[in-house]
Order: C-alpha cells, then sequence, then structure tokens
C-alpha cells in the first residue's frame, strides 16, 4: 500500500519541527557539533538509555551500574595515554586555512572515483596510518591531487597530532602557571570505571568475572564534525568494562561481540543492516577491537566498540598513582592446584554512542508515505516507526469532540493510564489531523472516545503502523497498551 523512501535532510527537519532535536543556542546561531534534545528526543533517549541499563545492570547478575563525576584528577588521563596519544592526523589547507581530518578528507575522495579505485586508495590509507607515515599520507593527498573543498587548491601544510580533549580551569586558585589549576573534560566515561575498581569490587563483594556499567556525557574536540549528530562535541556514551582473568580475554570478547550485536536486534534494529568490521590498526590499549557498524543514511559507520583493553589501564593507574589495583583470586588453577592469586584482571569493553543509537533508531524509523485511497484521490503522511517499547508516548487518549461528556471519559483512562506508560491528551482538530500528528510524533497506539463509547463503553484504538482501527473494550485499553511495550 505504502509507497516509502527515506531521506536524511527530510530526517533533520522532522527531528526539529517535532520536538526531537535542536540546534544547541540556535537564537544565537547555533554552536557547530552541539545538540539539544527536545521534549519528544529526551524522553526517546532516556527510553534507550533504560533499556541499555536494564540489559547491562538487570538482567546480568555480575555486572553493577555506577555513576562516576565528569571531572577526574589531571594524572587520570596522563595514565590512560589520553594526553600523549588521544589525537586525529590533521592537515591544513594553506590558502583557506580550513583543517581536515587527514582519514576524512581521503575517504571523501576516495567516494568521488569508481569502485576499485576508491577501495585501492582507502587501503593505502590504512596501511600509511597504521605505521603513523605522515609524510606518506601528505604523499598520499598530493599525489591523488585532493583539494580542498573551499579553496579547491592542493596547498597543504604537514601532516599532525591535534589532541581531541577539552581544558579548562579548576577552582579558584591564583597560579602562575595556568596548568596547576586545568582539567580535561573526560573523553571517555571508561577511565571513571577504572579508577573506582576496587572500591566497587570490594564494597560490592564482586567475583571475576564481573563487569562495570555506566552512562555519562563525554568531550571530544572533533574537528570535523558532520552528519547531524553522528559526531558530535559533546555525547553520550553507554559503556561496560569487563573484568576479566588474563587469558581468558579472547572468549569474553567473543562472547560480547556476539552479545551486543543480538541487543541492538532486541530493540529493533535489523540484523542486516549490523555489521562488524575488524580494527586495522589498534588503539593504544588494545590487543584485539572491532567495531559494530550500522549501515547510516550516508552509508556503514561504527555505532559501537568492543575492544580487548588488556591490563593497560589498571596497570597505568597503578603506575601513576603508586597504589597496588589488584585482585585475589581463589579459584582453584587446574594446571596448579593453587588458587590463582593475585593479579591486575584484563578488560573487555563494549562502548557505544547514545547519539548514534539515537540516530540509528530514528532514521530506522522515518517514513514517507504516500498511497491511492479507495475514492482514487491521493493520500500521504510522515510517520516514525519507533518500536513501541522506546516511543516516546505510548498512548494518545483522543475525545471526538468537547463536549457530551467525551472529555470527561476520556480524562478518566489518563488517569488510569498514566502511572504505567506516557501518555498525550488532545481535543483540538479533527481526528485526522490529531492522528497524523500522533505519526509524526512515532505515538504507536490512538485512542478515540466517542458517544459509542457512552452507550457500551467501547472505544477506536488505532495502530500507528498499519493504519488499522479495532473497537475494544475501553477496560482493556491499559492492559492491552501494556501488552505491546513491555
Ligand atoms: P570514531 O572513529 O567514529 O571517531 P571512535 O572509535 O573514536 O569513533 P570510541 O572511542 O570507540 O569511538 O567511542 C565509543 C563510541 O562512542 C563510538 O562507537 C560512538 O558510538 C561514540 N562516539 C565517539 N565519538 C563520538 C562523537 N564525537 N559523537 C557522538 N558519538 C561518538
Amino acid at each position: 500500500m505504502a509507497n516509502e523512501q527515506n531521506n536524511f535532510a527530510e530526517l533533520i527537519s522532522h527531528c526539529k519541527e517535532y520536538g526531537y532535536i535542536f540546534q544547541s543556542s540556535e537564537i544565537y546561531d547555533g554552536l557547530a557539533a552541539v545538540y539539544d534534545y527536545g521534549q519528544n528526543g529526551a524522553q526517546l533517549k532516556k527510553n534507550i538509555r533504560d533499556q541499555w541499563w536494564k540489559s547491562m545492570t538487570q538482567l546480568h547478575d555480575n555486572i553493577v551500574g555506577i555513576d562516576a563525576a565528569i571531572f577526574m584528577h589531571p594524572t587520570t588521563w596522563k595514565a590512560s595515554g589520553h594526553v600523549d596519544n588521544f589525537s586525529d592526523p590533521m592537515i591544513d589547507n594553506k590558502d583557506s586555512k580550513k583543517r581536515y581530518r587527514v582519514d576524512h578528507l581521503i575517504e571523501a575522495h576516495a567516494e568521488t572515483l569508481p569502485e576499485a579505485d576508491g577501495k585501492a586508495l582507502i587501503e593505502q590509507m590504512e596501511a600509511l596510518l597504521a605505521n603513523d607515515d605522515y609524510l606518506g599520507l601528505k604523499a598520499l593527498i598530493e599525489d591523488n591531487k585532493i583539494a580542498c573543498g573551499i579553496s579547491k587548491t592542493c596547498n597543504w601544510t604537514d601532516v599532525r597530532q591535534f589532541n581531541l580533549m577539552f581544558k579548562t580551569e579548576f577552582g579558584a586558585v591564583a597560579s602562575d602557571n595556568p596548568d596547576d589549576n586545568m582539567v580535561y573534560l573526560r573523553p571517555e566515561t571508561a577511565q571513571g570505571i577504572f579508577v573506582n575498581f576496587l572500591n566497587v569490587q570490594k564494597t560490592g563483594r564482586m567475583k571475576i568475572p564481573f563487569g562495570i556499567a555506566q552512562t555519562g556525557k563525554a568531550f571530544r574536540n572533533e574537528i570535523v564534525a558532520r552528519q547531524f549528530i553522528f559526531r558530535m562535541r559533546e555525547f553520550e556514551q553507554m559503556e561496560m568494562q569487563f573484568f576479566v582473568r588474563p587469558g581468558t580475554q579472547k572468549e569474553w570478547y567473543n562472547f560480547w561481540k556476539e552479545e551486543r550485536k543480538k541487543w541492538h536486534e532486541s530493540i529493533g534494529i535489523p540484523a542486516e543492516k549490523l555489521r562488524y568490521h575488524d580494527h586495522a590498526k589498534l588503539a593504544h590499549y588494545a590487543d584485539a577491537a572491532l567495531d559494530i557498524e550500522f549501515e547510516f543514511p550516508f552509508g556503514w559507520k561504527e555505532l559501537e566498540g568492543i575492544h580487548s583493553r588488556t591490563d593497560f589501564d589498571l596497570k597505568n593507574h597503578e603506575k601513576y598513582s603508586k597504589k597496588k589495583i589488584q585482585y585475589f583470586d581463589n579459584d582453584i588453577d587446574p594446571a596448579t592446584n593453587k588458587p590463582y592469586g593475585n593479579y591486575v584482571p584484563y578488560v573487555v569493553e563494549t562502548s557505544v554512542g547514545l547519539d548514534r543509537l539515537f540516530l540509528t533508531v530514528i532514521s530506522l524509523a522515518y517514513a514517507e508515505e504516500k498511497w491511492t485511497k479507495e475514492d482514487g484521490t491521493e493520500d500521504s503522511r510522515v510517520v516514525l516507526r519507533i518500536p513501541p517499547k522506546i516511543a516516546p508516548t505510548k498512548l494518545a487518549i483522543l475525545p471526538l469532540t468537547k463536549k457530551d461528556g467525551l472529555p470527561e471519559i476520556a480524562e478518566a483512562l489518563m488517569a488510569e493510564c498514566k502511572p504505567h506508560f506516557h501518555c498525550f491528551y488532545e481535543e483540538k482538530d479533527t481526528i485526522g489531523k490529531r492522528y497524523r500528528r500522533m505519526d509524526a510524533i512515532g505515538t504507536p497506539f490512538c485512542v478515540t472516545i466517542d458517544h459509542q463509547t457512552k452507550e457500551d463503553n467501547t472505544v477506536t484504538i488505532r495502530y500507528r503502523d498499519t493504519m488499522t482501527q479495532e473497537r475494544i473494550a475501553l477496560a482493556d485499553v491499559k492492559k492491552l497498551v501494556l501488552g505491546k511495550i513491555s
């Protein structure tokens, strides 16, 4: 029936028009790569976060959640390697003064080439990146005559590293050296988990293997921030560090690789839109790493990272803090018949961006539909087919008219349902217009109270995805919706 199409620019304006996402400080012309979530967006984001939190901390007996501060002692970032290594290779165009991330510049050029040539160029780039060969990268850009999008020239600086961490001043103590009061805004939530490893292990009497989960803001001064909320300067991560016995990390890495893909499918992402991508170049802390990629409207891109982080972080925190961060394992090692004893655990990390997951959900949900009605006339709608369990509003309660006692029945239904799930009440406009507005914000169920309700206590329930309607007992509404969203 419906003729559907997806359009990214339309999706962005739809998000604004229907209270999902606004440009930050828009009245001052915005702040690049920073976004605010509106009334519907904040609720959808919370629902996705809640699903993740529940799956991690409630459905796994051996994972607990924490909420660490954004500010951390600056030595944390020395120990984690971020001060020295958290940087991307950049290149500036001398004519336009525009700065590019080298991999983005080459990737964008590769997309304009015939497929085989583009692939060959990417392979050359990956080999050079893996060896930190900056002279080679500059030569690759020049040899391929890759020009700046603004100046159209190939007049490039050398390739340089640019640290992505934001700095700010902490406290009000005057000092001649500004670095004395300097703190970073955390570029990942993971370090808040590592520095609390012993606190949680001891107070929670946790036995290895176990995990610590956390959601929260992270900040990166991304050079090229683009594609809407895909790459932001302030964003939210949902990370889980799973602490394991050294030597078992490969097994747990494979476990979490499967587990996380299955979780994405459980919130409605089709399996064929997800794939694994093994990292060619490993980060400074990893012995294995892969991305779970999603097919975004602009191509396959990273949604979540699964990293086998070895004992790198805990060992470095031991070294820099001069405090022992170890675990005593009293399980018996069959090889020696003695307890495994003291060791620094290995870590397998799952790290997903909440905003990227939001973009995944909303881009899958967005549909522009057109169809021909039985009388031959054309009709259309824009609908967000968000899975009911994460939709911001579950049920719209709509009295057909503002009189004849219908609003009172609707208000009683509101009072019955709203302690259990998010409902929306509206009596303005024709019922058709009200249905279209609910389609546009992705409300899966609408209930209309009409004159027949007064006679036989039944209502019309209308389903967003099929637009079909049926008559059900007023008394069954709450149960039906609860059944569909659980
Ligand atoms: P990318 O290669 O896209 O820059 P990354 O490999 O640096 O990402 P990680 O450090 O592994 O990302 O971070 C884990 C997750 O955090 C990513 O999979 C992504 O979902 C999210 N993320 C990272 N950077 C951003 C950002 N700037 N905006 C939104 N989400 C982000």
